[in-house]
């Protein structure tokens, strides 16, 4: 597959985030509009990067939709957007503690993201496809369920590399043997899989390593730790390569994964990086360092601004972050 494009596809909504950290989501006394979604920031952080990136999603037909699809293409990222009547772009209100960390409140109804369907999804946004990145909301229920699995399915039946980030978030599901039921069920089609340590240990039952091990043993080739201002570490069956953070001052966490992953996501394509060779790759550690110091500069400069998208670092951002 000659082609670099990295097609992400799901959630995409806006985030209202708080001026200033520290009070809970009932005393907030003004939000700052932020575009977000998880997949949508992977694609935004790939395009600001300077890579080829691609946005699968549905969006309302009403100014929050329009505002999304604008932030998009300002961003770099190719908009595949389907509009709908039939329901609302998707909103978040965001709390954010004194040390970045944040609380939702989702408006749900269900929000438009959620209401892709197999059907709409052309074969030319899937086609040239050298990564698929999906995850997050959209595996809850059909019909974006049934159009992300399906997307998945024809991208790795073309040879493209499969990424998968659960971004669990256990408010939005049914209840937690659901959503690890589901999610253990999506890692096994993935090549490469990103989790914090805490959803390692909850989607495995088991505390690290076993947890890493267990994952691992579903199918996917390698996993990838992230573990906040402490880097990540990065796995495959063979191989464990830990990559140190980089200090920042964090003010909101939010995005810092999603940027991780289109970073981490950018340079496996730039490796030349394939399905195929994932797992031999990454088991040469000069290849691992480079890859993923670069993904903790990025997931680590997301967190000194507010929002996910607004928050994403160009190359000479980066550039300027030294390593600890
Ligand atoms: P998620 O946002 O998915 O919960 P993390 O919080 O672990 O994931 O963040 C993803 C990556 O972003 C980390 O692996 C790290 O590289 C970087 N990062 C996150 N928080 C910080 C922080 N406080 N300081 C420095 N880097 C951070």
């Amino acid at each position: 597959r000659p082609t670099k494009r990295i097609v992400c596809l799901g959630e995409i909504l806006i985030d209202f985030v708080p001026e200033e950290n520290g009070r809970p989501l009932s005393q907030v006394p003004a939000f700052q509009r932020a575009a977000g979604g998880a997949p949508a920031n992977v694609a935004a952080a790939v395009a600001r990067l300077g890579g080829s990136s691609r946005f699968i999603g549905k969006i309302g037909r009403d100014p929050f939709g329009r505002y999304l699809h604008g932030t998009l293409e300002d961003a770099g990222v190719e908009a595949a957007l389907v509009e709908t009547d039939a329901a609302r772009t998707g909103l978040a209100f965001v709390s954010l503690r004194e040390n970045g960390e944040r609380d939702f409140l989702f408006y749900r109804g269900p929000a438009a993201d959620m209401l892709l369907e197999p059907a709409e999804l052309h074969a030319a946004w899937l086609d040239d496809a050298a990564v698929y990145h999906f995850g997050s909301v959209s595996l809850i229920a059909d019909p974006c369920r049934a159009a992300t699995l399906e997307a998945a399915r024809r991208v790795k039946a073309a040879g493209g590399l499969i990424s998968y980030d659960p971004n669990l978030r256990p408010a939005l599901w049914p209840d937690e043997e659901t959503m690890r039921r589901v999610v253990l069920e999506h890692i096994g089609l993935a090549d490469v899989v990103k989790v914090s340590e805490e959803e390692a240990a909850f989607l495995a039952g088991k505390e690290p390593p076993e947890a890493v091990q267990y994952l691992l043993g579903l199918g996917a080739k390698a996993l990838v730790v992230t573990l906040g201002e402490n880097g990540c570490c990065v796995l495959t069956r063979t191989a464990m390569t830990s990559i140190p953070g980089v200090r920042v001052k964090a003010v909101d966490t939010t995005g810092a994964g999603d940027s991780f992953v289109g970073a981490m996501l950018l340079k496996l394509v730039e490796h030349g990086i394939t399905a195929e060779s994932i797992e031999s790759a990454l088991t040469d550690e000069d290849t691992v360092r480079d890859i993923f110091s670069f993904a903790n500069k990025a997931g680590a400069f997301t967190t000194t601004r507010r929002g996910a998208i607004p928050a994403l670092p160009t190359l000479a951002e980066i550039e300027m972050l030294s390593v600890r």
